[in-house]
């Protein structure tokens, strides 16, 4: 079977947790912090306004939390979003406000989002739809303008950049995730940005419980009662821990790498499947975008797009659809008509990418698509 997404961990990440494993400390400490470090630098932000943490959810969580959601406050979301964002909002007390989508890029556009904003709009958090920026800088400027903040889910978008600015660091917040099927994997971990310093230690004090002091050596030295709870407000348990960051530490220094094979992988489906008939391929990336690749979508006639799937199964390669429309779920009680996320939920599948896959099972992938859209169009 050849997979959607497949992690790529290897002999530097088996060595980074055997060093873990020598050093007898696994929890959260100086491993976290050093990955922490250096994911600050890969984004170009200070690495005190990051908390890495055991999920992007956890993470979305605590965005949420810091808006200071009341009740009948409004938080935006395009509907193609996964559903951690849209759970995070209902379980802050926020109601979900569903936008549509450019048909094109399946990535909403500032007039998308500009459309159901209102006066109880609190804020807007959108993704970078399989990697590609979008209109994100637009949207960033529509917030600003309108008080709202903004929250990137940069979830899939862990190397992608708009001149030279990493996504995730447009908005007020921004969440990336490294489960094990993303690109930079640590099995599970995600991060988090905040511009405002303050926002920043508030989060990781409510990652840990809210407590505001580290325990342990540390705080040894700093304090005679070192075992004293000192407690700010109550929190979670969503720290990170130092084998994760460990795996972090090393996929990250790999990253540059995956990502060039995934473009590369990319470019050879825009080759092969450009001219078949009833298919569209993604567009072209506008000037200074930078994707991380982490989708590669196509878009069939909505009539055959499910047998297709089913075909290609049967035949080894296991494509899926990313996000199945949120306004549609009925506990997020939306009555939105959006079209173009329809269309698009209806018509588009996500074909096998990961940097794992080689030219033979690429050209396979898509010799099979090929064959399969023909036999079920005609
Ligand atoms: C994977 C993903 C998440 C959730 O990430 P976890 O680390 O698994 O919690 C959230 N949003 C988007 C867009 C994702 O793709």
């Amino acid at each position: 079977m050849i997979n959607l997404h497949q992690p790529d961990l290897g002999q530097a990440e088996l060595a980074a947790v055997a060093e873990v494993f020598a050093d007898s400390w696994a929890g959260h400490g100086p491993r976290t912090q050093a990955f922490e470090a250096k994911f600050a630098e890969h984004l170009g932000v200070d690495a005190d306004h990051l908390v890495f943490l055991n999920s992007a959810t956890a993470a979305l969580f605590l965005s949420c939390e810091l808006l200071g959601l009341t009740a009948g406050d409004e938080v935006v979301l395009p509907s193609n979003s996964f559903v951690a964002a849209a759970n995070a909002i209902v379980r802050n007390g926020g109601q979900p406000v569903f936008c549509d989508v450019d048909p094109r890029t399946l990535n909403p556009t500032p007039e998308d989002v500009a459309k159901v904003l209102t006066r109880r709009t609190k804020a807007v958090v959108v993704l970078h739809y399989g990697g590609a920026p979008g209109e994100v800088a637009g949207i960033s400027e529509l917030c600003r303008e309108r008080g709202v903040v903004l929250v990137e889910d940069a979830a899939c978008a862990v190397s992608s950049d708009v001149n030279g600015r990493a996504c995730g660091t447009f908005g007020d917040l921004g969440v990336w995730s490294f489960d094990a099927m993303k690109i930079l994997v640590t099995a599970d971990g995600g991060m988090l940005y905040a511009r405002n310093l303050e926002h920043a230690r508030r989060a990781r004090r409510l990652a840990y419980h809210g407590l505001e002091k580290a325990s342990g050596f540390a705080a040894a030295r700093e304090s005679a009662r070192w075992w004293e709870v000192d407690l700010q407000e109550t929190g979670h348990r969503f720290i990170g821990n130092d084998l994760a960051a460990a795996l972090g530490t090393v996929q990250l220094r790999r990253l540059p790498d995956f990502v060039h094979r995934r473009r590369a992988i990319a470019a050879q489906y825009d080759q092969l499947l450009s001219g078949v008939p009833g298919v569209t391929l993604p567009p072209a990336l506008p000037d200074g975008h930078v994707s991380s690749h982490y989708f590669y979508w196509v878009r069939v006639d909505a009539e055959i797009r499910n047998q297709v799937a089913v075909q290609l199964l049967e035949r080894g390669v296991f494509t899926s659809f990313r996000y199945p429309p949120l306004h549609k779920v009925p506990l997020y009680r939306s009555n939105a008509i959006l079209p173009a996320t329809e269309h698009a939920s209806r018509s588009t599948l996500l074909l096998p990418l990961h940097q794992g896959l080689d030219d033979h099972e690429v050209r396979t992938v898509a010799d099979e698509f090929r064959k399969a859209v023909e036999y079920h169009l005609s």
